[in-house]
């Protein structure tokens, strides 16, 4: 990589470094600045949004002012929304479909990733290196750690002591956290030693390495993370006996109660949680106050309803539209994300300039719909239900599907008190849950032991809560 990518890398990281530091209302002016930047260049050098945004003076009226976009026209117009002409769809996919070009960069200038397609057709999305470097240094900069740690971590790098990383990540894919923890610079290097470490291959293998590595963080799904944490209390696994583990962070899926208090009990840390999505990897880190804050320097996040109406801040959106501020080969703007959150609108007692969110409530497809009695539709968002069953201790694995217009079917894993111990409270979960939601009439409720929950049959992702109009998995 060339002397200038590094320079590029330096000016990025030092103003991620400063975005942190200043007051809510600079953070938020700046926001508008880079906002007004990567509309003005969409709209020079993309013909999508050159033609999209014909005669519209969003300056004046506004961001609502501009039509939001959704995967399925941003995958449809690929060629046309990208601002570089070279970058064709069907040669892309033809490339990624290539075993060989696996770690390897599009035309030397381009990562390319696509999501796994748990919501329908893939995303494909492509970042030149500054657009990596954000996300890059997001992970690195945005941490929970306190100012001094970082800073030794920075000299200790300088020292000849890097930060050991292991990420453990799906590896049979170009998929969006393994393209953004392959993209590796030698200064980068210098500060944080990487280990991708597969989480396909079997969990003692997982171990192996990892005693091996040593890392002073690990970051993983959720899922990954309660396995590790048994294997360390079962004295398999070995982390923290040189030095310290300093982190652990959860992504892509759900963060769980049980991932949580067996990390906590495991190696004596907090779990922190990430928020992140194909086309915008970087959008959010929870604090040392478990809020999540999202960088507001590298996205625009609005919550809106289901027909894109915004919502004040406090009230979760039946889906967000976020516009990516560091992406110019592919701008991403207004761009409908299936996620159930919104912006708090309170500061928080760490001091981050960051906006805080609302609990990420899960995605649109894991929203339940019913029947009121009075004939209107009654929506149960998946936190409701989640949030009772996160606090279940007697449940290894469940998850919770809406069967019919009327059913709920909740099949789960028991843990050692057993399958009727564990169906009693899952159900009095479930009917707590749905009456906090404002439910007047409860639906029926199927309660089904099971020997396994099937992951996702395309991601291989866990699903906690599938709604009716979900590409599905195998349930009895
Ligand atoms: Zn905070």
């Amino acid at each position: 990589m060339p002397n200038h990518a590094n320079g590029a890398m330096v000016a990025i990281h030092l103003a991620q470094t400063l975005a942190g530091q200043l007051p809510a209302p600079l953070l938020a002016r700046w926001q508008q600045r880079r906002l007004r930047r990567i509309i003005a260049y969409a709209q020079a050098r993309s013909p999508f949004y050159a033609e999209r945004h014909r005669g519209i003076d969003w300056g004046n009226r506004g961001i609502e002012a501009l039509p939001p976009i959704d995967k399925s026209e941003a995958m449809a117009h690929f060629d046309a929304l990208v601002t570089d002409p070279r970058l064709r769809l069907e040669e892309i996919q033809g490339w990624l479909e290539e075993p060989r070009n696996r770690g390897r960069r599009y035309l030397d200038r381009y990562t390319l990733m696509h999501t796994s397609g748990t919501t329908g057709a893939p995303m494909v999305v492509v970042h030149d290196d500054a657009g990596m470097h954000w996300i890059h240094n997001a992970f690195v900069t945005r941490q929970t750690a306190p100012a001094w740690r970082r800073h030794l971590g920075l000299l200790q790098g300088l020292l000849g002591r890097p930060v050991r990383l292991a990420t453990l990540v799906l590896t049979q894919g170009a998929y969006p956290a393994t393209g953004a923890v392959s993209f590796r610079t030698p200064a980068q290097e210098r500060f944080v030693q990487r280990r991708v470490i597969s989480s396909e291959q079997p969990l003692a293998d997982m171990v192996k390495e990892l005693n091996e590595f040593q890392p002073d963080q690990v970051l993983t799904y959720a899922g990954v993370i309660e396995l590790l944490a048994e294997e360390q209390l079962a004295g398999r696994l070995r982390l923290g006996f040189d030095h310290p583990l300093r982190a652990v962070v959860s992504m892509s899926e759900l963060l769980t109660e049980r991932a949580r208090r067996l990390a906590l009990e495991a190696w004596g840390v907090a779990v922190e949680d990430t928020y992140a999505a194909a086309e915008c990897l970087a959008m959010g880190r929870t604090c040392r106050h478990g809020r999540m804050h999202l960088f507001s320097d590298m996205c625009l996040l609005e919550a809106v309803d289901h027909r894109n109406r915004p919502l004040p801040p406090g009230e979760p959106g039946e889906r967000v539209l976020i516009t990516n501020l560091f992406n110019r080969v592919q701008p991403l703007i207004r761009y409908a994300l299936p996620d159930v959150t919104g912006l708090a609108g309170e500061s928080c007692p760490c001091g981050s300039p960051f906006p805080t969110l609302l609990p990420i409530q899960g995605r649109s497809g894991e929203v339940f719909h019913f029947l009121a009695p009075d004939g209107s539709e009654a929506r149960v968002a998946p936190g409701y239900l989640l949030r009772e069953c996160y606090a279940l201790e007697c449940l290894r694995d469940y998850q919770i599907r809406q069967t019919t217009a009327d059913q709920i079917t909740a099949c789960f894993v028991a843990g050692p008190e057993g399958p009727e111990h564990a169906a009693e409270k899952l159900r009095t979960a479930l009917e707590e849950g749905l009456r906090a939601a404002g439910l007047q009439r409860l639906p029926e409720l199927r309660v089904i032991p099971v020997t396994a929950i099937p992951r996702h049959p395309v991601s291989g992702k866990r699903q906690l809560m599938v709604g009716m109009n979900t590409l599905s998995g195998n349930l009895p």
